[in-house]
């Protein structure tokens, strides 16, 4: 199905999550693509995001393990200890089959791919320029901007002197101290993935509670966790700048006055959109302030034949949303797969985890949107001891909390700090998205025993 008499029906610049699966899906509808990536492919995600990330999270874990199974009778008989290059070099090597996998699923698609930058030149032509400084020129009936973000690092003193979470996957020699700076999802899952590998490790917040955004109660919780397994988390902390210590290290003056020595300072202070030598303003393409760039509910840009979608766009910076945005505007684009409905993007209910230790996963409303959303609500929660720990020796322990508006029975927010809880509220999550009622979860039998079963056993009201 050529569409047009432009080179390309779609080309995409940037081969992230959202890029490579707008194009993938693209081209599975028979419409010609080409693809431009300057780095490796698969992005953030991929290459400095949720893999790496959760699999240093797995690295990690294994630290409490071997504390833990003392308890079920294992005995040490050599301290284990950790092989920092050997976990990078395997991570490494899983990366690039990943990198291999992504490129085969864009040549088997027959999506064109391009190495190198891209630059819109208008509406319809995109220039790519390779590493070898040489440009081509490229048209298209629709051009899709998936570039992504990347952390941003505000302008303190001393900035050149701290990481940002693209640094922290390959540090040349593990950090035996590390400061991180930020109490947002980064901040706190690589304070306590480096916690767990072996580094001390504190983590300064300039507000009153890390996680904001996030439920208060589940906010507090995960906080007092991570301080139980070691990590120094400490708030109301302002840095006034970073100096040069003696060799590699890095001295942390705090606005207080007092000092932190560190091998390493992690900024984890947000990211910022990847949109620098787009060309948007030659090309008019509107943006907010902080530069994302502004679309409608179908990913059109202010100029006409222009897209764009995932982290560049800013709306939830999640590799699911980028995933279903990527797949809500290729069905707009050239139509839904044969005998499927066009799907539209719905940004309610959408499920996330932190992953801290012991993890956060969340779905719905906080218990003050709730309380603010439906003014009657009904709290259900609960905290306790895993079964797990009762012979480990850990002092870990799990929340769980479900709301409820008081008026329909629907329960409009789940919540649960624990172990696996990702992969326990990824499955209630059907239910919220279905509209279930505390007497369907009530009517629902649980696993014995697990933790996830609290769900369904939670009886008592806790507030209202
Ligand atoms: P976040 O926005 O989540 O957190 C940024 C943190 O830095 C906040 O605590 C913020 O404080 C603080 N901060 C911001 N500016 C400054 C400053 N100038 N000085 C000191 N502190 C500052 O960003 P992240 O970088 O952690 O993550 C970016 C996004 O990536 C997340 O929002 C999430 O969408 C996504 N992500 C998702 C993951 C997952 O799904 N598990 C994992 C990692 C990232 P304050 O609260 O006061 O603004």
């Amino acid at each position: 199905m050529n569409t047009s008499s432009h080179d390309f029906d779609l080309f995409v610049i940037g081969g992230g999550s959202g890029g490579v699966r707008a194009a993938r899906m693209a081209a599975t509808r028979g419409v010609r693509v080409g693809m431009a990536e300057s780095g490796r492919m698969g992005g953030t995600c991929v290459n400095v995001g949720c893999i790496p990330k959760k699999l240093y999270s797995y690295g990690a874990h294994y630290a409490e393990a071997f504390v833990e199974a003392r308890g079920y009778g294992w005995q040490m008989v050599h301290a284990p200890a950790l092989d920092w290059q050997m976990l990078k070099a395997n991570r490494a090597q899983e990366i690039s089959r990943l990198n291999g996998i992504y490129d085969g699923l864009m040549t088997n698609a027959g999506v064109r791919r391009l190495q190198g930058r891209g630059r819109i030149v208008d509406a319809h032509t995109v220039e790519i320029t390779g590493e070898d400084g040489q440009a081509t020129r490229h048209t298209a009936r629709h051009i899709l901007i998936a570039t992504g973000g990347t952390p941003f690092v505000p302008a303190i003193e001393g900035r050149e002197l701290a990481a940002t979470s693209d640094d922290m996957f390959d540090l040349p020699v593990f950090p035996q101290r590390l400061v991180v700076v930020g109490g947002g999802y980064i901040g706190c899952e690589m304070a306590s993935i480096f916690h767990g590998l072996g580094a001390q490790t504190t983590l300064l917040y300039r507000g009153e509670q890390i996680l904001r955004g996030f439920d208060d109660e589940v906010r507090a919780f995960t906080a007092d966790e991570m301080r139980k397994h070691g990590v120094d988390v400490r708030v109301g902390c302002d840095v006034a700048r970073i100096e040069a210590g003696s060799g590699d290290t890095r001295r942390v003056v705090l606005s207080n006055g007092s000092v932190l020595d560190a091998d390493v300072v992690l900024y984890a202070t947000g990211r910022k959109p990847n949109v620098e030598g787009l060309g948007l303003a030659d090309v008019g393409v509107q943006q907010a302030d902080n530069g994302s760039i502004v679309v409608d509910e179908h990913f059109a840009t202010s100029v006409p034949g222009i897209f764009a979608l995932g982290d560049v766009v800013g709306r939830m910076e999640l590799t699911p949303v980028a995933l279903a945005e990527a797949m809500a505007l290729v069905d707009h684009l050239f139509g839904p797969a044969p005998g499927k409905a066009a799907r539209r993007m719905d940004y309610d209910n959408i499920p996330t985890a932190v992953f801290t230790h012991p993890p956060i996963g969340t779905v719905g409303l906080t218990e003050a949107q709730a309380r603010e959303k439906f003014g009657a609500i009904r709290v259900f929660r609960s905290d306790f001891k895993p079964l797990k720990h009762t012979l480990s020796g850990s002092g870990e322990r799990t929340l769980v909390k479900l709301i409820v508006d008081a008026g329909s029975d629907r329960v409009v927010g789940l919540h649960m700090v624990g172990a696996d809880a990702g992969e326990i509220v990824q499955g209630f999550a059907v239910a919220l998205k279905c509209g279930a009622t505390k007497a369907q979860f009530d009517a629902t039998i649980g696993i014995h025993p697990t933790s996830a079963e609290e769900f369904v056993t939670l009886r008592e009201v806790s507030r209202t």
